[in-house]
């Protein structure tokens, strides 16, 4: 079935950049978010984000009038009933997620597919709240997803073979490179990449090193694009910890025991570059 109009859900960091994408790939967006707030902040990103691929010259100013003028942003969810696709990018919390998929399987109109961008929970117990879990699937992408190749195509156990080829066609349409991952905590990405974060704020905490230090000796040493505790900063600390609770309660292992240094920051309100302080500031808190 053909997809022109794809609803987002949730206008947080990546739903926005989700948007973008989609938009600049020319298909319609609804963008949803509970917040007002959100829903400006994530129009202004994305006018941002199409302004610089005009200036380098990869689409006209015609087409980025034309996909601003695509995209519909709205507190109303009952909007997904003209979506051909879903994508939900909402908080990372279990219990919100499920709540959100009961909803969105009784508004996105039948046979149509509901996608999460959650970064570890369970894509089949996401699918489990929905009366068609065969149509349910993980498209896992990375931050920022205007610059970030890879989108993880994640099966759920009941997810169909026609679902996980629709959304590997529809990734590679958004100029994506889908990597298949089944549904375990964290699939592949996280299960490797957090972990080693996680290392970092606990070598942070015993002293091993200050935040720069840590970074500085990561990027030259490891040949890793940006420090560890930077990238914290940038996935949003508060995202990261419920990732770590969700390998630690699932995989069972004490190895992702979240740094209580972690926990600390989230509960100061510390949560990263979106809230101008993380591990580093960014003069904006
Ligand atoms: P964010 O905090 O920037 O944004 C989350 C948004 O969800 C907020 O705007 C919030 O208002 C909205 N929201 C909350 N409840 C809602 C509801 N009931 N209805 C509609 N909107 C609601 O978070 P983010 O970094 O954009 O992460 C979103 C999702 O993407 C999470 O599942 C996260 O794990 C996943 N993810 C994040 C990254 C990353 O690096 N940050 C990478 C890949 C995947």
């Amino acid at each position: 079935m053909a997809v022109e109009t794809i609803g987002v859900l949730g206008a947080g960091q990546m739903g926005s950049g989700i948007s973008q994408v989609c938009l600049a790939s020319g298909f319609r967006v609804v963008l949803n978010d509970v917040s007002f707030d959100a829903l400006e902040r994530a129009r202004g990103v994305i006018g941002k984000g199409l302004d610089v691929l005009v200036r380098k010259e990869k689409i006209a100013a015609a087409d980025r009038d034309k996909a601003l003028a695509a995209l519909t942003a709205t507190t109303d969810l009952s909007d997904f009933a003209s979506c051909d696709f879903a994508v939900e990018a909402a908080t990372e919390r279990e219990e919100l997620k499920i709540s959100l998929f009961r909803k969105l399987d009784g508004i996105v109109p039948e046979g149509r597919i509901l996608a999460t961008n959650t970064s570890s929970i369970s894509v089949t117990r996401i699918a489990a709240a929905t009366k068609r879990p065969e149509r349910v699937v993980g498209m896992h992408f990375m931050n920022p997803v205007p610059l970030m190749k890879l989108v993880e195509v994640v099966r759920g156990l009941r997810t169909s073979d026609e679902t996980f080829a629709a959304t590997v066609d529809l990734s590679r349409k958004l100029g994506k490179e889908p990597v298949p991952a089944n549904d375990s905590p964290g699939f592949i990405v996280n299960r490797v990449l957090v972990p080693m974060i996680n290392e970092a704020v606990y070598a942070l905490s015993e002293g091993v090193g200050k935040a720069e230090d840590i970074d500085a000796a990561m990027r030259m040493g490891a040949n890793h694009p940006m420090g560890p505790l930077a990238l914290a900063d940038l996935i949003g600390l508060d995202t990261l910890l419920e990732i770590l609770h969700v390998l630690h309660r699932e995989l069972g292992d004490p190895k992702y025991r979240p740094c209580p240094l972690l926990a600390r920051h989230v509960d100061a309100g510390y949560l990263g570059k979106k809230s101008g302080r993380g591990f580093y500031s960014y003069g904006k808190e």
